[in-house]
């Protein structure tokens, strides 16, 4: 029987039918990397020039910028969207409105290996990774023009990833965009309604119902969303008020980095070498906006979390006209298969 689940985050709505999972293509996770050449790929050891000039980089001591011997390195992504040279400039083009392409575009190479997925990463190497993407975020929030930083991982074909070497991305725009405008409203609205904060009570809430539990320590739980609109579809957020990554302790970015180890070894051990999204949700920098007051107290309620979504069905019209997503497999099956030990 399929029933409709409604998002407290997004307002979104997704329908869970389980009855799809009969149709034989619906499910099947095949490696969509294909094969590429080493010697070409300009995140490699050796071929840091083809990359462009380092922005930030997690290194051996003694080695140089630009240079081998780093762990993680930032760089402008060379096919950027946008980029910070332009200036903040709206104009009309008779009845249509366009705005200068001013923003940030930078890639995060995780790691010099070419071949390693998320499931083989040491807890180090994910330390390393949040690290990179703290600094990169304190950096891009001291331009005041920029007001919201985006992070997230397209990783596969199918999850929009044109290279196979493990990286990331950033982009951060001159405006907040209008889905993570509109989650901000939602946590706004709950919290002047409720005085609480909505990925707070969230969170309690999945605890006590303890259906949906995937792991948790001391800082971060995570669960398969109530209303997940992917299979498998996975949720980290912290049990603590933290609003943004930046805030995180070095005993919390440890605590971050192993819920991510345990949940990758899992997702991969369920679903085999799979497509996904990973998205951070921070609260954006505190800039000059139209609403003076829409900042106020948001570092109480605001919690910043982390997304995983597999991609191992596709998006189709539907989804693309509505807005709403059809998955095939409940968040409660998909949270007790990751949650098991075998
Ligand atoms: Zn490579």
């Amino acid at each position: 029987m399929s029933h409709f689940r409604f998002c407290r985050l997004t307002e979104c709505s997704v329908i869970i039918a389980e009855n799809r999972l009969r149709k034989p293509d619906m499910i099947t996770v095949v490696s969509d990397k294909s094969e590429d050449d080493l010697k070409h790929c300009p995140f490699e050891y050796g071929n840091e020039s083809l990359s462009g000039n380092e922005i930030f980089a997690i290194r051996e001591k003694e080695s140089v910028k630009n240079g081998m011997g780093w762990k993680t390195r930032v760089v402008p992504n060379l096919y950027h969207a946008l980029s910070v040279e332009e200036i903040k400039e709206n104009r009309r083009v008779g009845f249509f409105e366009q705005q200068n392409g001013l923003g940030a575009h930078e890639v995060i190479i995780e790691t010099p290996h070419h071949h390693i997925s998320m499931n083989q990463y040491k807890t180090e190497e994910f330390e390393n990774y949040i690290k990179t993407i703290i600094a990169r975020i304190d950096d891009l929030e001291k331009d005041k023009r920029l007001e919201y930083i985006q992070v997230f991982k397209n990783c596969g074909k199918y999850a929009g990833a044109s290279m196979l070497h493990p990286h990331s991305q950033i982009i951060a725009t001159p405006f907040i965009p209008k889905d993570i405008k509109k989650r901000l409203e939602i946590q706004k609205a709950y919290f002047e309604k409720h005085g609480r904060s909505l990925v707070g009570d969230l969170v309690d809430e999945e605890i006590r119902l303890n259906e949906r539990i995937i792991y948790e320590n001391g800082t971060f739980f995570a669960f398969a969303p109530y209303a997940s609109c992917f299979p498998f579809e996975v949720l980290i957020a912290p049990k603590l008020p933290l609003a943004k990554i930046t805030e995180l302790s070095i005993y919390q970015i440890n605590d971050l980095a192993l819920v991510l180890e345990f949940v990758f070894k899992r997702l991969y051990r369920e679903l085999g070498d799979f497509p996904f999204n990973m998205l951070f949700f921070n609260m954006p920098p505190v800039s000059v906006q139209n609403d003076p007051d829409f900042f106020y107290r948001m570092e109480e309620y605001y919690r910043f979390t982390l997304h995983i979504t597999p991609r191992i069905y596709q998006l189709a019209g539907f989804e693309l006209s509505t807005g709403m997503y059809i998955n095939p497999i409940s968040p409660e099956l998909a949270a007790m298969r990751l949650r098991e030990e075998k």
